[in-house]
């Protein structure tokens, strides 16, 4: 499952792809959707966004296409002449200036003002996105200590998208790794320095693996994981994906649990119950 800084590089592709150009074709598979197809033709792709796991085309003239692609949709870039060779279905494609963005098989699709997007069942239920929103630390930490979130027990806490949005099941071990806590753990448990490092990974770490597609580990880490023969889909990461093997920081053996019924790892000795 993509998380955060997957879905805003897909962002990034699709606004270098057709972000700042004219619309000249706009074609939508739902009727809903096709009635405004036209409408959208001259108009100006202003931004490409992100909300959690929703894609926000946004437009010149403050309209937004949301759309979220649960397990199935993608979106595929390409030139007008050269359409994507593939049995998916179409469902959106835009059309600028000779270069496309198509969107396959997503069923989640709508057409916003952007002053009532606010308004949209699943977006008005996150918190700040960690990377469309430049949210910040003391956000992050304000949050935190909010009557809602404040019992929550961090492994489960750090899931919901409704504290931030853009965290995901490898960020969730990674910062919790980082920052030496347990997830049984809850922000009320926690000294004030422990709830500032704690905000302050949930930003950075999620910053990181945005621009490092994906890398969260340190540098000095990721040397000794290749000395030591690991793959990439190991030395990527500091803890998630290293069940058994040695943690960087004291040499005890990384342990893998399930929380909220999805795994987590976590180093017993750097992180004590
Ligand atoms: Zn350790």
């Amino acid at each position: 499952m993509p998380e955060g800084p997957e879905i805003r590089r897909a962002a990034d592709r699709i606004e270098k792809q057709i972000g700042g150009r004219v619309i000249d074709d706009a074609w939508f598979a739902f009727p809903e959707l096709a009635v405004h197809a036209s409408s959208l033709i001259g108009i100006h792709v202003s931004r490409i966004d992100t909300w959690g796991k929703a894609m926000l085309i946004r437009f010149a003239d403050q309209r937004v296409l949301y759309s979220h692609n649960q397990l199935y949709g993608v979106w595929k870039l390409h030139s007008e002449d050269k359409p994507p060779n593939t049995k998916r279905s179409l469902r959106v494609r835009l059309s600028a200036q000779g270069r496309c963005a198509s969107l396959y098989s997503a069923s989640d699709i709508s057409l916003w003002h952007e002053e009532n997007l606010v308004e949209h069942p699943f977006l008005s239920r996150l918190g700040p996105d960690l990377l469309s929103q430049d949210t910040t630390a003391e956000q992050v930490q304000q949050r935190l200590r909010l009557k809602q979130f404040q019992k929550r027990r961090l492994g489960a806490l750090l899931l919901d998208q409704g504290l931030v949005a853009g965290l995901g099941n490898y960020l969730r071990s990674e910062i919790l790794f980082f920052t030496h806590l347990h997830p049984q753990l809850r922000p009320i448990d926690l000294t004030d320095s422990q709830i500032a490092l704690l905000s302050e990974k949930i930003v950075s770490v999620t910053h990181q693996a945005y621009l490092k597609a994906g890398v969260t580990n340190t540098q000095a880490w990721i040397d000794q994981a290749i000395n030591a023969g690991e793959p990439r889909r190991q030395w990527r990461f500091a803890v998630f994906e290293r069940a058994g093997l040695e943690c960087h920081r004291c040499g005890a053996v990384i342990e893998r649990t399930m929380v909220g019924s999805r795994r987590l790892y976590l180093c017993p000795r750097c992180q004590p119950a």
